[in-house]
């Protein structure tokens, strides 16, 4: 393609179109646009020229505008008249210069008007000013349009309770509304270009930086927690939920919004608290009415055990008072009674009541324990002291009884320190209860020493104690039951045993089958042998 020569030093014409049809192609296209071409004197009294485009923008045409130039300064919003001049001036000191004020459409319609000047000078002359001028009305509608919805959005942000916040890409706050700063009691200032985990507690820092991963690579808006250092050490937690924001295809930065969910949180862990507490009260509750029930049923099991002890005491009560009052009478209504026949009543008479006295003895002696009165006369003693004239006296009752009986003591002195008469006790409420529930076969006493200790063990093959029985037979009151062949007895004396066993620091063990025989073992510590 050949290219003429152009009309003017910025014009190319192509080959075949004429300078004229430039100028006329101008023409047309000037009455069209929303910009005027003009060019007038320094002084700018008078108009070279000025392009169609005048009518469209001001109402006025290129010819009234050359006939009367004064016309259009006039149409300058007068508040607005010194920025022209300022721009007039500009032009006079050699300077072009762009400016921008309002005018008036011969309408009456307001405009906005960006208007660009330039010098040109012949040598060192200011011959004329070339210039341009655009209707930006359009343009200063949307700015200001953009301003107030930009404005909207800040007042927006800025009564938003919520922390509203933008950070670039490597996490540092670009922009954080007040309200959010003062959640964190700062000011903006004072968190702008700062980094973000610079203001979240450390337990927080390693989840928080894997969510601002994940909102770098999902592209989505990414939910997460953040637990905040206040200025002044108070911990925030704040819901954040947060977003890349991009720049056509470029990372930019993030966009986050936090609410505020302290008291929530606060309140969420006192309910889950309480919670705990009430679930902890439910067990406590639970188990106080478990064991209330357990001392009811003990206690009603005690209830049981003394009706039952009261009629069983009432029995043992009878039986020598009634020997005791029935020889007591005979002697009494039989003057001629023969002597050796007064004594023998006598002895019966006496040896009810020494039962009738132990009886009552026993019962004292284990309420005396219960309630701690009972007090121990300690002393020095040897086995053999009780045990010879024990055995003594039980080996004529139970040989009498047809049981044969065997018994073995150590061949030298063995000294226990205690109160030898309750002692005494002890062995001879078991040696009395094997021979009370032994009807034949064989009643077999050991007594021997094992390192510091004194062992007395004594074997019986009487009716034994059932199975069932044996992990209350040390409770008071308790008794086997026998239906049919019911055997008399208070159940005190093996509660007393235990009792007094205890308060030496002893030990004791039954051992029993039903029907085959029960081996009772006692061991005391020795205090000294010879
Ligand atoms: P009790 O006054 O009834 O003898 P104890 O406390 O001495 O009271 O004994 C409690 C129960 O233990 C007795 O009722 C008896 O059934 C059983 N018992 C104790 N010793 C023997 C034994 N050697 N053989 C069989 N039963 C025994």
């Amino acid at each position: 393609m050949i290219l003429e020569k152009s009309i003017t030093d910025n014009t190319i014409i192509n080959q075949g179109y004429s300078p004229q049809n430039v100028n006329d192609s101008i023409t047309n296209t000037m009455q069209y646009l929303d910009a005027v071409i003009f060019s007038s004197t320094p002084d700018g009294l008078r108009y070279h020229f000025i392009t169609a485009g005048i009518k469209k923008i001001l109402g006025v045409s290129s010819e009234e505008a050359v006939a009367n130039p004064k016309k259009l300064m006039h149409m300058i919003v007068p508040e607005d008249f010194p920025i022209f001049r300022e721009l007039v001036n500009k032009v006079r000191s050699r300077e072009s210069g762009t400016v921008e004020y309002r005018m008036h459409h011969t309408s009456g319609a307001l405009l906005y008007i960006r208007h660009t000047a330039y010098p040109v000078f012949e040598g060192d002359k200011l011959v004329r000013i070339d210039g341009i001028v655009y209707n930006i009305t359009g343009e200063i509608e949307s700015r200001v349009q953009l301003q107030k919805s930009q404005e909207k959005l800040r007042g927006i942000i800025e009564t938003a309770d919520d922390l509203i916040f933008t950070l670039d890409k490597q996490g540092s706050f670009v922009s954080i509304n007040n309200s959010g700063a003062m959640h964190l009691e700062y000011l903006p200032f004072e968190i702008n270009g700062k980094h973000f985990l610079e203001f979240v507690s450390d337990e927080s820092k390693s989840t928080i930086a894997r969510s601002f991963q994940e909102i770098l690579k999902t592209k989505n808006k990414v939910a997460f927690d953040a637990v905040f250092k206040s200025k002044y050490g108070k911990t925030i937690v704040f819901e954040i939920n947060a977003r890349a924001i991009f720049e056509g295809a470029v990372l930019d930065g993030v966009l986050g919004i936090g609410r505020n969910i302290t008291v929530r949180r606060t309140e969420q862990e006192k309910v889950k608290e309480l919670n705990n507490k009430l679930i902890e009260a439910n067990r406590i509750i639970s188990i106080e009415r478990d064991r209330a029930k357990q001392k009811i049923s003990i206690l009603e099991e005690l209830n049981r055990l003394k009706n039952e002890f009261v009629s069983n005491i009432s029995h043992e009560l009878r039986t020598p008072l009634a020997s005791i009052i029935g020889f007591a009478e005979t002697i009494d209504s039989d003057r001629d009674m023969p002597n050796e026949m007064k004594t023998e009543f006598n002895q019966i008479i006496m040896t009810e009541a020494k039962r009738l006295s132990k009886l009552i003895n026993d019962v004292l002696d284990i309420s005396r324990i219960e309630e701690g009165k009972i007090s121990l006369v300690k002393a020095e003693f040897s086995i053999q002291e009780i045990l010879e004239p024990l055995l003594e006296q039980y080996k004529k009752k139970i040989e009498d009884k047809g049981i044969v009986f065997w018994a073995e003591l150590p061949k030298q002195k063995v000294y226990l320190l205690g109160d030898k008469a309750r002692i005494l006790q002890v062995f001879e409420n078991i040696l009395s209860n094997s021979l009370k529930f032994t009807n034949e076969g064989r009643i077999t006493l050991l007594a021997q020493t094992l390192y510091r200790e004194f062992e007395l063990i004594i074997t019986d093959t009487g009716i034994g104690i059932p199975k069932k029985d044996l992990p209350y037979i040390f409770q008071k009151f308790y008794r086997v039951s026998r239906p049919g062949s019911e055997i008399p007895g208070t159940g005190l004396g093996l509660a007393f045993v235990k009792q007094i066993v205890d308060l030496h620091k002893g030990f004791i063990t039954i051992q029993s089958e039903d029907q085959k025989g029960t081996t009772v073992v006692i061991k005391f510590p020795i205090i000294k042998q010879d």
